[in-house]
C-alpha cells in the first residue's frame, strides 16, 4: 500500500518508533529513521531491510537542536527528494510534583515534546510535495486528560494534539492530512522508567508499580508498540485519505 513512498519516523530506533518503521516497511514503504542513539538506529535498519527488503536510511538527529533538524532536511532533501510519511514520534517522559518542579525538567519536556514537533514539521513540510502528504505525531492519553504528576508532559502533549488539529485544517486544500495518535502506557522503555521512577520514590515493589499504572485501563493489560504502530500504518494508508485533525486513543479504554 506504501510502496513507492518514503517515510520519516523520528525516535525509530527503539519502542513505538521501530514498531512504526517496521509496520510502515512491512505496507513497503523506505525509511528514514532517526534518533540520537546511531548505533541503535544501524541495528534497526539492519533488521528492517532483511525482514521487509525495503530501503532504510538512518540519520542521528537531537529534535531539541535546531541545527540538527535543518541538517535532517538538507539530507532528506539530497537523498530522497520528497517525503510522503513523516511520523512524529520521540519523546521522553518525566515526572515531578508540581510545586517541585525544575525549570529545567520543563523546558526539556516541552523542547522533546512539542516544540520539536513544530521544528521538524516546518522543516520537512516543503518536501511533501505529493497530493497524500501524511504527518502522524505520536501524542499520549496525556494528550487528551490530565494526569497527576506529569503536568509538563501533559502540557507538550495537549499542545501536540491542537498543533495537530490546527495544522490539519491548514494544510487540508494540500491534501496533507495531520492526525495524532494516543497511546496510553505502552511496554517499552518510556514504561519502564516510570517504573522505576516510581519504584524509587515509593518503596513499592515493581509489580505492584506496573499494576498501578494499568488500574484504570479497561482491558488490563499495556499496550503493546506493534498495537500503535498498526494505526499508525493505518492512518499513512489510502483509507485514512478522509481522516484529519482526529486524535485517536490506542489507550484501552482509558479515556473513552
Ligand atoms: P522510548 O523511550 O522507548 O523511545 C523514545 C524514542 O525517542 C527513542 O527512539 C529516542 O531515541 C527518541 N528520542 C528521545 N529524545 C530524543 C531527542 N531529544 N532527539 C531525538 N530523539 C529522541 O519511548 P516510547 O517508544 O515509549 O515513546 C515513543 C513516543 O510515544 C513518545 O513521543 C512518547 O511520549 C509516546 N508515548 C509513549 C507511551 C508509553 O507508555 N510508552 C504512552 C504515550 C505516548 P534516542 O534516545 O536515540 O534519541
Amino acid at each position: 500500500m506504501l510502496a513507492g513512498a518514503t517515510a520519516l519516523v523520528t525516535g525509530g530506533n527503539r519502542g513505538i518508533g521501530a514498531a512504526i518503521a517496521a509496520a510502515l516497511a512491512a505496507d513497503g514503504a523506505d525509511l528514514i529513521i532517526t534518533g540520537r542513539d546511531a548505533a541503535a538506529l544501524s541495528r534497526v535498519a539492519a533488521q528492517i531491510e532483511a525482514n521487509h527488503g525495503v530501503s532504510v536510511r538512518t540519520q542521528t538527529c537531537d529534535v531539541t537542536d535546531p541545527a540538527a533538524i535543518a541538517e535532517l532536511a538538507k539530507i532528506v532533501s539530497a537523498e530522497a527528494g520528497t517525503l510522503d510519511v513523516l511520523v512524529n514520534n520521540a519523546g521522553a517522559a518525566a515526572s515531578a510534583p508540581f510545586a517541585r518542579m525544575d525549570d529545567a525538567v520543563w523546558q526539556q519536556m516541552i523542547a522533546t515534546n512539542l516544540t520539536a514537533v513544530y521544528r521538524v514539521t516546518q522543516a520537512l513540510l516543503p518536501l511533501m510535495t505529493g497530493t497524500n502528504g501524511r504527518i502522524i505525531n505520536i501524542a499520549s492519553t496525556a494528550g487528551l486528560i490530565g494526569m497527576a504528576y506529569v503536568t509538563a508532559y501533559c502540557a507538550a502533549k495537549h499542545g501536540v494534539v491542537g498543533l495537530t488539529r490546527a495544522l490539519a485544517k491548514e494544510l487540508a486544500p494540500k491534501g496533507i492530512t495531520v492526525n495524532a495518535v494516543c497511546p496510553g502506557y505502552t511496554e517499552t522503555e518510556l514504561v519502564d522508567g516510570a517504573v522505576s521512577n516510581i519504584t524509587g520514590k515509593t518503596g513499592m515493589n515493581e509489580a505492584d508499580a506496573r499494576a498501578s499504572l494499568i488500574r484504570d485501563v479497561p482491558i488490563g493489560r499495556f499496550i503493546r508498540p506493534e498495537e500503535v504502530a498498526d494505526t499508525v500504518r493505518w492512518l499513512a494508508g489510502p483509507g485514512a485519505a478522509g481522516v484529519t485533525g482526529a486524535a485517536i486513543p490506542v489507550a484501552g479504554g482509558a479515556v473513552s
